[in-house]
């Protein structure tokens, strides 16, 4: 677990450039949570429904609950009362699903568009021209009840951070060409999710305002 000191510290270098800090919990124990809740920190990212939904129920109600990983449409009935942001929007049929869920439940449910950025191909998201076709033929007002609020990407894992800048530049430049031509009016489109443990200094460089950190909070994860 991070010192409170160095957790400080980490959250003074992301307020400087206005970035948030999402602590992925995933594996971790509620315990492990707390302690990081006593710090302060309010938002925390899961990858798994049925391990956020356990945590959530055990944890204090005002836990901003993130969404990171790949999201079955059968599986989101069960956060859709609760989730604060779905990070992990790669089709259009999630969206629409994620709509009828936010309306049944009478809330807004903010979701970012995942975007593949990596060479590797177990990575989920969409290309820019697939995201422009899903918002040409259904622009952000026919999902009243969803916030598209930005966009999520996950980099090459490599040590090579000139790769990864890359990587990360292309995620920012996808978000500047969707908000000029879907989302100008729309000052709610605002979120770059990107940067983990060990590339986030790069990602904050390249125009990050979300980090999703987890090891580096929480140590190794063993499973
Ligand atoms: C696990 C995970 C993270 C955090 O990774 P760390 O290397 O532990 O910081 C961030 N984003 C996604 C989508 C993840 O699955």
């Amino acid at each position: 677990m991070i010192a409170p000191a160095a957790f400080e510290e980490l959250i003074h270098k992301l307020a400087q450039r206005g970035i948030r800090l999402i602590a992925v919990s995933k594996t971790h124990p509620p315990e492990q949570i707390m302690a990081l809740y006593r710090m302060g920190q309010r938002a925390f990212g899961e990858n798994r429904v049925q391990e956020l939904v356990r945590k959530a129920e055990a944890l204090p109600g005002d836990i901003e609950w993130h969404f990171i990983g790949h999201l079955q449409s059968n599986k989101l009935k069960y956060i859709a009362p609760f989730v604060h942001t779905i990070h992990s929007v790669d089709r259009l049929s999630l969206l629409s699903d994620i709509q009828s869920e936010a309306r049944r439940h009478h809330r807004i449910i903010r979701c970012l568009l995942q975007f593949h950025i990596a060479t590797e191909a177990t990575k989920h998201g969409m290309t820019l021209p697939e995201a422009v076709d899903l918002l040409e033929r259904y622009p952000p007002d026919a999902f009243p009840d969803v916030a598209i609020s930005g966009v999520m990407g996950m980099a090459t894992f490599t040590e090579d951070m000139e790769q990864v800048r890359m990587e990360f530049r292309a995620l920012k430049a996808i978000f500047n060409a969707l908000k000029v031509r879907f989302f100008e009016e729309l000052p709610g489109f605002q979120e770059v999710s990107m940067g983990m443990s060990a590339d986030w200094p790069v990602a904050a460089e390249e125009g990050s305002t979300m980090v999703r950190i987890g090891s580096m909070l929480f140590g190794e994860r063993t499973n």
